[in-house]
């Protein structure tokens, strides 16, 4: 007989948690590799790790065992006092990030924070504009919310900080027009992942370059998504062959142990924020710090990058051998990645994949998001791909 705890749980949690994300889809219990349980015993394939986060899958011995030593050792000890994980994680991710001779790292706690220390480092230039892209989702505290460009986000909270512009992604006339010297800093995401899974296209990038370059302008590139091996190189912006300004992380980085960082490029703009202008009391302590190296060298030991290419054209591969026709073809990059439907019948998918064993979402109506760990199988992308004509039954004409 099932008891069907989960419900009884989500009454509760409907009765004692802020209404922010809705009603929970299940409650979940504990996770091992790619599949978490829930309380009534349920196995589901972790298709989306977290919204890109588990980037190791659920209980990796390497990181339980990096959390562990590292909580016996030193959770905390306030900016006041430096840590060796601290140092050791801001000079690995300076090298993976290919950051050049005299550049930084600011550790922070979420992607919105890394984002806020972005937007602080801007206006350190002495102009306030700031360009983003149509589409774009950068966080939800005032500032990086202002950057977001979803108007039902915004418009509850508005005024936000002011002279921000948001321009049409992948249009070179609308960017040409309004980068300037009276702007001071260009976020772009490579691929949005909010809005479905959106590549800016490696040329709008090097645009983006040359005209920031050109007017004194910061790029800054959003890699709380797409970085930490997501997209199958450390990250997104590698693939373009542009260096910018600062790049900010989170979401992969501590393998789901919150922990965000900002790395800025060069000493001309690594010295911008100086003793006293910017802080936070976790930000970058040992724990998750630990944690996060542990992550980057696991990615590194267990070529987590290439095989990040390998299952993402795996999964290209597999979707467009079903040939199915509510399956328009699939987007992005390594394990970020959209299966892009006819139709606007996203959210039923998502419900009966959910049915069915399998965690996905919809980040817009016509969109299927896949983010799962790095460590994902052929075998078990292929099992959720032989699910999807089931999933896909009579939601179009043609089916
Ligand atoms: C998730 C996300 C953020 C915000 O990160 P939080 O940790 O949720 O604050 C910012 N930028 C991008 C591209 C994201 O995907």
């Amino acid at each position: 007989m099932p008891t069907f705890k989960s419900a009884a749980y989500l009454d509760r949690y409907a009765q004692s948690l802020i209404g922010v994300y809705g009603r929970p889809k299940a409650v979940l219990t504990h996770g091992q590799g790619c599949y978490v349980w829930d309380a009534d015993g349920k196995r589901y394939l972790d298709l989306l790790a977290g919204i890109a986060v588990n980037v190791l899958g659920h209980g990796h011995p390497i990181v339980v065992e990096a959390l562990s030593r590292q909580a016996g050792t030193l959770i905390h000890v306030s900016n006041f006092f430096a840590t060796l994980p601290q140092i050791e994680l801001a000079e690995r991710l300076l090298s993976v990030s290919g950051a050049p001779e005299g550049s930084a790292v600011f550790f922070a706690n979420s992607g919105t924070e890394a984002i806020e220390a972005a937007i602080k480092l801007g206006r350190r230039t002495g102009r306030t504009r700031m360009v983003a892209a149509e589409g774009a989702f950068h966080g939800r505290t005032i500032g990086a919310l202002a950057l977001t460009h979803k108007t039902a986000y915004r418009e509850p909270f508005e005024p936000l900080i002011p002279s921000v512009t948001h321009v049409p992604l992948n249009d070179a006339e609308a960017l040409r027009a309004v980068i300037g010297t009276d702007v001071a800093a260009l976020f772009l995401e490579p691929i949005q992942g909010e809005a479905g899974v959106v590549a800016a296209d490696p040329a709008y990038l090097r645009l983006a370059r040359q005209l920031t370059r050109a007017s004194g302008t910061m790029l800054i590139i959003d890699e709380v998504q797409t970085g930490v091996g997501r997209t199958g190189t450390w990250f997104a912006f590698q693939q373009a062959g542009i260096l910018p300004d600062a790049i900010t992380m989170a979401k992969g980085l501590g393998a789901g142990v919150p922990i965000g960082a900002l790395v800025t490029f060069g000493p001309e703009v690594s010295t911008l924020l100086t003793a006293g202008q910017h802080g936070t009391t976790f930000g970058g302590n040992p724990l998750a710090a630990a944690v996060g190296l542990a992550v980057l060298d696991t990615i590194e030991t267990d070529n987590l990058l290439a095989h990040a290419t390998a299952m993402g054209n795996h999964l290209v591969d597999s979707v467009a051998a079903l040939g199915h026709p509510l399956i328009s073809g699939v987007r992005g990059a390594g394990l970020l990645r959209a299966i892009e439907l006819t139709a606007d019948v996203a959210a039923v998918v998502v419900d009966r994949a959910l049915a069915a064993g399998f965690i996905v979402n919809a980040p817009t109506p016509h969109v299927v998001r896949l983010a799962p760990p790095l460590v994902v199988t052929a075998a078990q992308l292929d099992s959720f791909v032989m699910a999807l004509p089931a999933l896909l039954r009579r939601l179009g004409p043609a089916s």
